[in-house]
C-alpha cells in the first residue's frame, strides 16, 4: 500500500501534452502549430540579440525583494501604462514581479478572491486554456461572455455587449489587452471605446491580461492601447504583464502584476497585502530574467535593438499568415481562409473542426489544439507549403 493509492492520473495538458505527442512522433515532415513559441525562419529556438547582450554581468546573486526589483518593476509599469502615465506619477499602481504572465494571472486571481466583494469573473468564450484552471484554482466563481461568432470567424461584438451588460455589479471581467488568444481577433478601437465605457458605467472590475504587447501590431503602444484607455476611464484595475513573448524570455519566467488604486495610500496597503500573498507561495522571484529586462530598458541602444527585433518577429507572422493563404489559394481550396490574415498575433484560429485536427495529426504529423488553433509561429518557408497541403486536404 502507498499513501498515493488514491491518487488518480490526471489528463495531460491540452497544450503542453500536445508538445509530448509533437517529440514523440518520428515522421520528418512533423510540424508543431501546438505550442506558441516564436521561432525564426529556420524553425529553431530564437534568441533575441538584445537578450544576448544583456544577459551577462551580474551585481549579485542575492534574494530579489518580496515583489522583485524596483528598477524592473518601474521599467514593467512604463512599458505596460506608458512613460508618460499620471497614474504611475500619482504612485498609485501596486506593482509586482511575477512568474511570468501566468504567476501574474495568479497572484491576482488569488488577490482579487481574497479582498474583492464579487467572486464571479467573467472569462471570454473561447479563451485561452489554462485561464479557467488559474481561476478556478483561486476559488474564483467562473462566468463565460460570448467574444467569438463562428459561422463568421469573426468577433461577437453585439454579444459582448449583451453579456457584460447582464453580469452583475462588481463582477470581475478578463480582458485580453491584444492578440486574442485563441482568436486572434480584437475589438476595433470605437468598439473598446464601448466595451470600457459599459465595464465603467456597469462598475465591473477589469483584469486584463496583456501576454502579447508589441507582438501583435510590432508596436508597443498601439498593443497597449485598452489597457491605457481602460486606466484613463476606471478607478481601479489589475494587470497580468508577462514578458515570455515579446522579450522571448519564455523559460526565465519574467512578467508583473499591477493594481491600479484610487491613490499613491491605498496602492501602498495593496502592496503590502500583494507581498503577505506572495510570501508563503515562493518568498522571492527569480532575478534572472528581472536582470535582463531592467538592462535591456535601462540602455537607449538596447532597448532600439530590441524594439526593432520585436518587429521584426510581428512581421515574419504577418508574412506567414499571408503566405499560407497564398498557398491554400494556389493548392485550388475554395474555401474561404481570409480570416487567417485579418487574424493578429501568434494564432490563427482556423475554424476547422476536431475531426479535422485529429486527421492533420494521424494523416500528415501536423499538430494543433483540438479547437483548430495554428500558433503561426511554428510555420516557415520550409513547411508553409506542406501545411497548406495538409490544411487543403482535410477541408476539401
Ligand atoms: N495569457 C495568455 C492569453 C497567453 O496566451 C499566455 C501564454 N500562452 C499567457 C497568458 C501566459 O504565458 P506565460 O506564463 O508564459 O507568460
Amino acid at each position: 500500500t502507498s499513501f498515493f493509492s488514491s491518487v488518480k492520473m490526471g489528463p495531460a495538458d491540452p497544450i503542453l501534452g500536445l508538445g509530448l505527442a509533437f517529440n514523440a512522433d518520428t515522421d520528418p515532415k512533423k510540424v508543431n502549430l501546438g505550442v506558441g513559441v516564436y521561432r525564426g525562419d529556420d524553425g529553431k529556438p530564437f534568441v533575441l540579440e538584445s537578450v544576448k547582450k544583456a544577459g551577462g554581468a551580474y551585481p549579485h546573486m542575492e534574494y530579489a525583494p518580496i515583489s522583485g526589483p524596483p528598477g524592473f518593476v518601474g521599467k514593467a509599469q512604463g512599458l505596460a501604462f506608458g512613460e508618460n502615465s499620471t497614474a504611475i506619477k500619482q504612485k498609485r499602481i501596486a506593482s509586482t514581479q511575477s512568474l511570468s504572465g501566468t504567476g501574474g494571472l495568479r497572484v491576482v486571481s488569488d488577490f482579487l478572491a481574497r479582498f474583492l466583494p464579487s467572486k464571479k469573473i467573467y472569462v471570454p468564450n473561447p479563451s485561452w486554456g489554462n485561464h479557467l484552471n488559474i481561476f478556478k484554482d483561486s476559488g474564483l466563481d467562473v462566468q463565460r461572455y460570448s467574444y467569438f461568432d463562428a459561422s463568421k470567424n469573426a468577433l461577437n461584438f453585439e454579444g459582448i455587449l449583451k453579456d457584460l451588460n447582464a453580469a452583475p455589479k462588481d463582477s470581475i471581467v478578463l480582458l485580453h489587452a491584444c492578440a486574442h488568444n485563441p482568436t486572434g481577433i480584437d475589438p476595433t478601437k470605437e468598439q473598446w471605446a464601448e466595451i470600457i465605457n459599459l465595464v465603467s458605467t456597469k462598475q465591473l472590475f477589469p483584469f486584463v491580461d496583456m501576454a502579447y504587447q508589441g507582438f501583435a501590431s510590432g508596436d508597443l503602444d498601439r498593443d497597449a492601447y485598452a489597457l491605457r484607455s481602460l486606466t484613463e476611464t476606471v478607478p481601479n484595475l489589475a494587470l497580468a504583464q508577462s514578458f515570455a513573448k515579446n522579450f522571448g524570455l519564455y523559460g526565465q519566467r519574467i512578467g508583473a502584476a499591477h493594481f491600479v488604486c484610487k491613490d499613491a495610500e491605498e496602492a501602498d496597503r495593496v502592496l503590502s497585502q500583494v507581498k503577505i500573498l506572495i510570501r508563503p507561495m515562493y518568498s522571492n522571484p527569480p532575478i534572472h530574467g528581472a536582470h535582463i529586462v531592467d538592462t535591456i530598458l535601462s540602455n537607449p541602444d538596447l532597448t532600439k535593438l530590441w524594439k526593432s527585433e520585436l518587429k521584426d518577429m510581428a512581421d515574419r507572422m504577418n508574412n506567414i499568415r499571408g503566405r499560407l493563404v497564398q498557398e491554400l489559394a494556389a493548392l485550388g481550396s475554395t474555401r474561404d481562409w481570409s480570416h487567417i490574415t485579418k487574424q493578429i498575433g501568434m494564432m490563427a484560429f482556423t475554424g476547422m473542426s476536431k475531426a479535422q485536427v485529429d486527421r492533420l495529426k494521424a494523416e500528415f504529423h501536423v499538430y494543433m489544439t483540438d479547437d483548430g488553433r495554428a500558433a503561426i509561429s511554428g510555420l516557415n518557408s520550409q513547411n508553409v507549403q506542406y501545411v497548406a497541403k495538409a490544411f487543403h486536404e482535410v477541408t476539401k
